[in-house]
């Protein structure tokens, strides 16, 4: 692996066989989550593709040149050609070796494989998850001198790191933008000790072993595991959804309602907590509209109720949304009704879709109790009912998903992990 700046490009890049460039930052998260990954992986496949590193800041003119615009961004050449795609963020190492692997003849691949030695790490605990759940049990267990490591097949954060605006959380007068928030209570916990593996792929949890394989080679193992895998909001699947995610279209009432005063709401769904939030939102709203794929809301009765004699609000049954666009500061929903497959648009200021959050539960085996929606239950140590095995934030089965509420999870089961490990 070498390192370079720019006038050397040409002659350690263009003009090598075949070479992997890493233009990173200071003060960069993600660089620091490719560090130790592309450093290993230049020891398996240096024989014959060269591993550069170089400075972005220092290398401005260069970075500009080759159209290089965040940090980390992994570069390939071939014969001084760009080749495969660039990668970019919380990059994983299967997608450097996808890269790599893809320009090598196979057989050498095939040699390359051959050579990888699986490697083993032992802590005191793995917390699975870098949301607010997970970095908070990781600050307590490493403030007690516990040997923790937390694992994210993302960067850390969880959903803070792409909340807008966080204005409920204790401690700060002013709204705090998200990815500040998370990022803060990200370097709390690492500056304690807490080891981090982020952006890696997680290939295998054996709870009752307490393993967990990442990236296929290296096993992780531990006396118990802080399960903080969060949950995943339901996409309708229409065009536009994730573009606007964050931009007009939110999954959080509590979050965003209060940015819908006096405005034009559409909400995506019928059920409990489509209904519920619709009633809270229209505290904001002006307007209220629901969209209900079915030809009666499936809320509990009395839920319902509220809502249909509330006079901001109105349902449109039968309907799902075809595709979200944005048309200066509103959102256009284009919405079909299924039965006469007639279209119309609804045009308003927010859309929030509720139709279900799932669990990030599948990676844990069918040992784990859950409670009829998938999610785990927990005492109030936040123990599962597997040994050793204990569950925090928004995956847990319980009433109210918040930051404050999963930074206490992570709180409680981190003091009651210290206390059997006394
Ligand atoms: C759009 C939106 C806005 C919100 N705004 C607010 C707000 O303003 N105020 C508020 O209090 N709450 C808000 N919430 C709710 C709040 O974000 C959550 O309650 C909180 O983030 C839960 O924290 P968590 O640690 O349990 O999970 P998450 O934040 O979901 O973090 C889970 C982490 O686990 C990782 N992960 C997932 N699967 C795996 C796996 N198999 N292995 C390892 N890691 C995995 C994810 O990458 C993620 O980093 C909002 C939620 C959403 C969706």
């Amino acid at each position: 692996m070498k390192e370079i700046n720019a006038s050397e490009f040409e002659s350690e890049v263009l003009e090598s066989d075949m070479a992997v460039l890493d233009f990173y930052s200071t003060e960069c998260p993600p660089c620091e989550a490719l560090a130790s990954k592309f450093e290993d992986l230049s020891k398996l496949y240096g024989n014959d593709i060269r591993f550069i590193k170089i400075f972005r800041q220092q290398n401005r003119d260069l970075a500009e040149k080759l159209g290089v615009k965040s940090s980390p961004t992994l570069l390939f050449f071939k014969n001084g050609i760009e080749v495969a795609g660039r990668l970019t963020g919380g990059i994983r190492r299967s997608d450097i070796i996808k890269n790599l692997d893809s320009m090598l003849p196979a057989e050498k691949v095939a040699g390359i494989k051959s050579g990888i030695r699986p490697g083993i790490s032992e802590y005191d605990v793995i917390i699975l998850g870098a949301g607010p759940g997970g970095l908070t049990a990781g600050l307590y267990l490493c403030q007690s001198k516990i040997n923790t490591v937390l694992i994210d097949i993302s960067l850390p954060g969880g959903h803070v790191s792409t909340t807008h605006e966080v204005s409920n959380y204790p401690g700060f007068i002013e709204p705090q933008a998200g990815y500040m928030l998370s990022h803060n209570m990200s370097e709390q916990t690492k500056l304690c000790g807490t080891v981090y593996k982020v952006a890696v792929d997680i290939t295998k949890v054996d709870l009752e072993k307490r393993e967990v394989v990442i990236d296929e080679y290296e096993t992780v193992k531990a006396k118990k595991i802080v399960i903080a895998t969060g949950t995943t909001p339901n996409l309708t699947g229409a065009p536009g959804e994730k573009e606007l995610k964050g931009k007009g279209i939110s999954y959080c009432a509590t979050c965003d309602g209060k940015y819908m005063d006096k405005k034009d709401v559409v909400v995506i769904g019928g059920g409990n907590s489509a209904v519920e939030e619709s009633e809270y939102l229209t505290r904001f709203a002006e307007k209220l509209t629901i969209v209900h794929q079915l030809d009666k809301l499936t809320a509990n009765k009395k839920a319902q109720d509220k809502v249909l004699s509330n006079p901001k609000i109105s349902v449109i049954y039968n309907s799902e949304p075809r595709f979200f666009k944005k048309d200066g500061d509103k959102i256009i929903t284009e919405i079909e009704n299924v039965k006469t497959k007639a279209k119309e648009k609804l045009i308003s200021d927010g859309v929030f879709i509720f139709i279900g959050m799932k669990p990030n539960v599948s990676l844990f085996g069918d040992k784990l109790e859950l409670d009829k929606w998938g999610y785990i239950r927990t005492d109030e140590d936040m123990r599962t009912n597997i040994p050793g095995i204990f569950a925090v934030g928004d995956v847990i089965s319980k009433k109210y998903r918040q930051i404050t509420t999963a930074v206490a999870d992570g709180t409680i089961a981190a003091m009651a992990i210290a206390k059997e490990m006394d």
